[in-house]
């Protein structure tokens, strides 16, 4: 049943186009990360909305001190200034707290004693980004006699777990989230909130209308969208581009070893971005680059799959 969470108030009015580059300070920003950003802010600039910057600093242990500002700073070198001055995360847990509150009171959310060796040696997938094992709901029904370790929502059962959402570059995607994940983790057992809950509660409380982020996050929607709809948010649209890979095929990332974009030479990480995204512009200043590859987002977006009733 869906709740109306208090905290999930939007902090402005969704009306307009309002979408988010939500880099993880884990890292300098790298082209991986730098063609995310280039289409969110495309997108915003092709629709004449507004573009915000938050920083996804909630799992500390993975943070790079100094990232941050590192990566605030590229992208001002790149020519993409957020439109309002960007947020952190990590000030804002007391949001998450009374989301958590709101799902406990509705009876969506239920402590969890399983080891992650229990979890996996009882099955299942593991994912890319934002990693989960699937669950196959050992605590729902009690602890028996386990301590609670981490917090976990649960997903609906039968057809209902079945969500399907039109991505804007992707086509329709549709996910069983009882077969295929189970019943998820919202607070971790180290005590962090994790990602998903986290996500849904700042896009919700920004006002977030149109999410354009990397493909690897494809997964990850249908839970965010559960969320949402448990805790009265609107959806926003979605549209994830197609992840950068290196020679070997695997995913552009720190761990992957990727370079730092060199901001002595914008103009090359503009270009570079922008081939990653079928676009080109042959202007040789930033500002007009940006002007012309805006114009061929533009022209990109007539051609992609629309939404049924769009
Ligand atoms: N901070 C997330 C990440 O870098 C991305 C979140 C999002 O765009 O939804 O993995």
């Amino acid at each position: 049943m869906a709740v109306t969470a208090v905290t999930a108030a939007p902090m402005v009015a969704a009306a307009g186009y309002r979408g988010r580059f939500a880099p993880s300070p884990t890292g300098p920003l790298h082209m991986g990360s730098l063609v995310t950003a280039l289409a969110s802010w495309l997108d915003a600039r092709a629709h004449g909305g507004q573009w915000l910057v938050r920083i996804e600093d909630i799992d500390m242990p993975r943070c790079v001190r100094g990232a941050d500002e590192d990566i605030l700073l590229t992208l001002e070198r790149l020519g993409m200034t957020p439109d309002e001055p960007p947020v952190w995360q990590s000030r804002h847990e007391p949001f998450y707290a009374d989301a958590l509150r709101h799902l406990d009171a509705a009876g969506q959310l239920y402590p969890c004693g399983c080891s992650r060796k229990e979890i996996a040696d009882s099955l299942v997938h593991v994912r890319e980004r934002h990693q989960t094992l699937g669950y196959p709901g050992t605590c729902r029904h009690g602890l028996n006699g386990k301590l609670p370790r981490a917090w976990r929502v649960r997903v609906p059962d039968g057809p209902a777990a079945t969500l399907c959402f039109d991505d804007r570059w992707q086509g329709r995607q549709c996910q069983d989230l009882e077969t295929e994940l189970g019943d998820f983790v919202l607070r971790r057992a180290d005590g962090l909130w994790a990602y998903q809950l986290a996500v849904v509660v700042d896009d919700g409380r920004q006002g977030i209308t149109h999410i354009v982020r990397g493909a690897d996050l494809l997964d990850s929607t249908p839970r965010q969208i559960h969320l949402q709809h448990l805790l009265g948010l609107p959806t926003p649209a979605y549209l994830h581009v197609p992840v950068v890979v290196n020679g070997t095929g695997e995913k552009l990332s720190k761990q992957s070893g990727a370079q730092a974009i060199d901001t002595g030479a914008p103009l090359d990480a503009l270009r570079e971005a922008g081939a990653h995204l079928g676009l080109s512009s042959s202007a040789n200043q930033v500002q007009g680059w940006l002007a012309q590859a805006t114009d061929a987002w533009r022209q990109r977006l007539a051609t992609l799959p629309q939404p049924p009733h769009g």
